[in-house]
């Protein structure tokens, strides 16, 4: 594995057609695209990296995976009357189905659905208790107490934050949202601004891997058709309207983020989290999504065999 590894960033890594870093956020638009970092997190326990897997970025949109999973621990099935669960079609801001949809977004994944979930998830609370909690699981599942979020991001996405605005606001005006749209907005901005490194991605996403059980702690943190589900949802809609082509390229469930992270799951196999900043047009990390490809040709771990 270490040899596969070492040979993606000596390869792909390297690559000069690196994509465009999200420059919609100002903090992230200053972030240097030359990096580049891939860990495997095996359900043996054994943990693999090669590049920059100490370094720490923006998870961004991986956080909805967590988000979701906090939020179906809360609501159970009744999360479902707030959000669809199918895949979007439309690029992870836009608002065009809402309108066709009375404002329920088509799944947890999409801007307007991880919105909805935020809001699900606070029930009354104060954004800085429920961000609290957030926090706490994901340091819970990652085992590292150090990970937080990165407020300069956070800041940054919430002054240019109009267009998640308007999801929320319209979401609103249909009477789905139940928190002032203000506390909605600033976890949502919040949780998107979780900085972690690819070692602690991967960690995190090992109770995926073995039917909702961390396989190398033993410790359960859902039940198993709740973790089908999940990677159900992050195959289908985890790479927005990319999803289609990362399904047939990669075969894995994964969720990406404009940070340039994605972390995907090989079902019984391991948790892979790989970052390289520059984007492809859909807005999922170009490289990364290459890096796993040529990982799944090494090892064979697409679901599809
Ligand atoms: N925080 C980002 C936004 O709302 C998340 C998008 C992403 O990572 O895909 O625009």
């Amino acid at each position: 594995m270490q040899d596969i590894l070492d040979q993606i960033v000596a390869t792909i890594g390297a690559s000069e057609e690196r994509g465009k870093v999200a420059d919609y956020i100002p903090q992230l638009a200053c972030i240097d695209p030359n990096q580049f970092a891939i860990t495997v997190a095996m359900a043996d326990g054994r943990v693999f990296s090669a590049g920059d897997s100490q370094q720490l970025f923006s998870i961004q949109s991986i956080s909805k995976a967590f988000t979701l999973t906090i939020a179906l621990g809360k609501l159970g099935d009744a999360l479902w009357a707030r959000v669809g669960r199918e895949p979007s079609g439309d690029p992870f801001n836009s608002i065009v189905q809402l309108e066709h949809e009375h404002g329920k977004p088509r799944n947890p994944f999409i801007n307007a659905g991880a919105i909805a979930v935020a809001d699900a998830i606070l029930m009354g609370h104060q954004p800085k208790e429920t961000l609290a909690e957030i926090l706490q699981f994901v340091r819970f599942i990652a085992d590292d107490d150090s990970i937080s979020i990165d407020e300069k991001v956070a800041r940054s996405e919430q002054s240019k934050g109009d267009r998640n605005a308007s999801l929320a606001h319209f979401m609103a005006s249909f009477g789905r949202i139940d928190n002032p749209v203000d506390c909605v907005l600033g976890t949502y901005f919040h949780h998107c601004s979780i900085a972690m490194n690819t070692q602690q991605l991967a960690k995190a996403g090992l109770f995926l891997v073995d039917n909702g059980r961390n396989p190398v702690t033993g410790t359960r943190v859902v039940s198993t058709q709740r973790a089908r589900r999940i990677n159900s949802l992050m195959l289908m809609c985890g790479h927005y309207d990319g999803s289609g082509e990362f399904a047939f390229r990669v075969g894995l469930p994964g969720k990406s983020g404009v940070g340039g992270g994605i972390l995907a799951i090989a079902p019984g196999k391991a948790s892979i989290a790989v970052w390289s900043p520059g984007l492809d047009n859909v807005g999922n990390s170009k490289l990364g999504t290459e890096a796993l490809e040529k990982l799944v040709q090494h090892t064979g771990w697409s679901i599809f065999g």
